[in-house]
């Protein structure tokens, strides 16, 4: 009777705090039960997942759709959520700095927390040379730039940290994860050699973003020369000089086009294409997707497709 009393106030307390109450009832259980729970902090993560992970996992975003990644502070029932996962993946310590704090209150033998940056090597923004000048140690970021999914090669790392990740919660998984990984690797990959050779003839090898620095990555990998309005995030607003900067940059090497970005309103990347005659194209840095993309099931893969087709456009590579 106790015990019943116990389960029942239970029950009543997880509803109450948003996690699913079938968790706590005695029903049969069906095949969605045997899944393992999977929660992903950003969207490429859960894209990456989803594919190596399919019918043995039911993985979750943390970030809603259309909430902006920079700014995001997990609420409590994110924190309880994540204590009922059985593996929490996500990107890196300077993307998502409050993890650090979660994972001292998660126990770790309930809930794997994988990084996914294991073994990927950080643009230190100190080092290199991006013509942006105001972007460095901005919110505590150190220089590091914490968009390592935007290079193709770092996110086949990622899918193998992932593919280790699900294999030692769910050892029986082994092979089958394995060769979704093998798969998905190889579309990675496919991908990797079309944007090498779509961008190895371009007219213009600078590419301008309104929006922030967030395609350092993708630059490095394809010998581009990126500038960005904004630094690493887009909270902090870019300075007058820097839009002089950017303005004079676009008029000396004759750019015909700017870039703007998801989940940032276009009014600088407007101005400076009022300022100076450009274009405007759109670039996703796949971050997080906004609801009607979520709804529509947009797959990383795919974002980046459209990505490539609009740096050929606007690098004039055809
Ligand atoms: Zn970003």
């Amino acid at each position: 009777m106790l015990f019943r009393k116990i389960v029942v106030a239970c029950a009543v307390l997880c509803c109450v705090v948003g996690i699913s109450c079938q968790k706590a009832d005695n029903t049969p259980s069906t095949g969605e039960t045997h899944k393992i729970r999977v929660v992903a902090s950003l969207f490429p993560l859960y894209d990456f997942i989803k594919n190596v992970g399919k019918d043995r996992v039911a993985v979750e975003l943390l970030l809603t759709p259309g909430v902006e990644p920079h700014s995001f502070e997990p609420k409590p029932a994110d924190v309880l959520n994540l204590h009922h996962a059985d593996v929490f993946v996500y990107t890196n310590k300077y993307m998502e700095p409050w993890v650090a704090d979660i994972i001292k209150g998660i126990d770790n033998n309930k809930t794997l927390i994988l990084d996914s940056s294991k073994g990927i090597v950080f643009i230190n923004n100190e080092d290199e040379d991006h013509e942006g000048g105001h972007h460095e140690k901005e919110h505590g970021h150190a220089g590091m730039d914490p968009h390592i999914w935007l290079d193709l090669g770092n996110a086949v790392v990622m899918v193998d940290t992932i593919r280790d990740g699900l294999t030692q919660k769910d050892p029986a998984g082994k092979e089958y994860y394995q060769k979704n990984a093998e798969q998905y690797k190889a579309v990675l990959k496919d991908l990797d050699d079309k944007f090498r050779q779509g961008l190895s003839k371009c007219t213009k090898r600078t590419f301008i973003n309104g929006g922030h620095l967030a395609f350092g990555y993708l630059a490095k990998r394809y010998g581009l020369t990126y500038v960005s309005a904004y630094g690493f995030s887009p909270d902090a607003e870019p300075t007058p000089g820097q839009l002089v900067k950017i303005s004079r940059l676009l008029k000396e090497q004759g750019l015909k086009y700017i870039f703007y970005e998801e989940l940032l309103a276009p009014r600088v990347a407007e101005t400076l294409a009022r300022e100076t005659g450009a274009q405007l194209l759109f670039l996703h840095g796949a971050h997080n997707i906004s609801k009607e993309e979520f709804g529509k099931g947009v797959s990383f893969a795919g974002l980046m497709e459209k990505n490539l087709e609009n740096l050929e456009q606007g690098l004039q590579c055809r």
